[in-house]
């Protein structure tokens, strides 16, 4: 019989395999309830994007296998504290990113941090930070390796002799720096730090959560931690850590991690990965505006400084051009009316959400007062550069001009 040209083939649903269907005979409801039908891709057919491996178990096929696996003898996945396949994919996208061999995945950024240090230091180690160190790390380093015996010296960092002096006068086992700095965007001198730090023996350890995944990978930093709450989600709705090093220096580390527990969960390591196919596009998007924003505010007679590393006036503005290719969404300004200006300005903003964290889709304002940092002394409270009318501005993907009037209308309210 000939064919019809445009007859519709009628579609026959193939039955999808079940798995260890072995398993169904005799079950009563409450036990199929919990031992539902699996369903397996028939071999050649994969979905586009990964599923999420929702499961803290996984078994193989026999003891044998088990045990084979337990002795380290055979590939897979057995308890996901350890390691999960989607939390996996998102350590070796982000080690490729980064430049490095490997990486674990936290729960938080901090946790990343906090995992880090308590791996790589023991009692009577000496650790050298900044009084631009973000203050949980800040914390951490001072007061809690402070308890177990951990002590440090506290420098600013752009006193790059300092470094120098510091490490001649003490072996210490890590340094650990940012840049751009939090919330000033100071720029740390990376190719100097990591220079003085390899030949004195000493680890560098770079938080570089601000600058992203793309940057600072050539240089020689032993081990980066990153907040994937920022820019790799980039939804402000799903908080992760990483750290990303060379596979030695991971493999040290991936016990004591295992035993903190502090593990990503797969739906957020999986939301991170969707965060991640727009990472580039956001944060150069993100870069452009916030360098508009810059120039707006260090034209403007209320601001006394603006703090952007991308602004030609930026002190370390040509280092910063050296080590970057994009300059990130935060924008950071001293108002000259000081703390009054600061609060009219922040409470005149519709746009901005008065809210922590950066890297997100919305746009977001802090004051002085919101930022932290009230352990430092005088000296230090002057040498982290922030001012009774700083304002640091993390900058969205909404329309730039939108943006550039919300902030206009916000400093005429400043009445200077
Ligand atoms: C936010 C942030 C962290 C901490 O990340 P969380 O995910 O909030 O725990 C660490 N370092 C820097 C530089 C950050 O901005």
């Amino acid at each position: 019989m000939p064919s019809e040209p445009n007859s519709r083939r009628t579609w026959t649903p193939t039955a999808l395999p079940w798995i260890r269907e072995d398993r169904v005979a005799d079950m009563k409801k409450t036990t199929r309830v919990n031992h539902p039908p699996g369903v397996e891709l028939p071999a050649g057919n994969h979905p586009l994007v990964a599923p999420i491996y929702q499961s803290v178990k996984f078994e193989f096929d026999t003891l044998e296998d088990t045990e084979q696996f337990l002795r380290g003898g055979r590939p897979g996945f057995f308890y996901s504290r350890g390691s999960n396949p989607t939390t996996r994919q998102l350590e070796l996208l982000l080690a490729e990113l980064q430049g490095r061999e490997d990486c674990l995945v936290t729960a938080s950024g901090v946790g990343a941090v906090a995992q880090t240090l308590l791996s790589l230091t023991k009692h009577g180690d000496h650790v050298l930070c900044f009084v631009e160190t973000y203050n949980p790390t800040r914390y951490l380093i001072r007061r809690l390796l402070g308890r177990f015996g951990v002590t440090h010296t506290m420098l600013s960092i752009e006193d790059t002799t300092g470094i120098e002096r510091a490490l001649a006068a003490r072996p210490a086992r890590l340094v650990f720096f940012e840049s751009p700095t939090n919330p000033v965007t100071k720029i740390a001198d990376v190719a100097e730090i990591t220079r003085l730090a390899r030949a004195a023996g000493t680890l560098s350890v770079m938080d570089n959560t601000f600058a992203g995944f793309h940057q600072h990978g050539a240089f020689d930093v032993d081990v980066f931690v990153h907040s994937l709450t920022k820019y790799a989600s980039g939804t402000g709705d799903v908080m992760g850590g990483a750290v990303i090093a060379r596979a030695e220096l991971i493999r040290s580390m991936r016990t004591d991690f295992g035993a903190l527990g502090g593990t990503l969960d797969p739906h957020a390591a999986f939301l991170i990965l969707r965060g991640l196919k727009t990472y580039f596009v956001r944060y150069q998007a993100q870069s452009a505006t916030a360098a508009l924003v810059a120039r707006q505010l260090a034209a403007h007679a209320a601001v006394a400084r603006v703090h952007y590393p991308g602004l030609a006036s930026h002190p370390r503005h040509e280092l910063a051009a050296r080590q970057m290719q994009d300059f990130g969404s935060i924008v950071t300004f001293d108002l000259k009316g000081g703390a009054e200006a600061s609060r009219r300005f922040a409470a005149a903003l519709r746009l901005f959400a008065l809210a922590a964290s950066l890297g997100s889709t919305e746009s977001l304002a802090i004051t002085a007062r919101m930022m932290g940092g009230h352990e430092l002394n005088a000296e230090q409270q002057r040498a982290s550069g922030i001012t009774e009318g700083t304002i640091r501005l993390s900058i969205g993907l909404e329309d730039a001009e939108d943006l550039a009037q919300d902030i206009a209308q916000a400093l005429e309210a400043t009445g200077t």
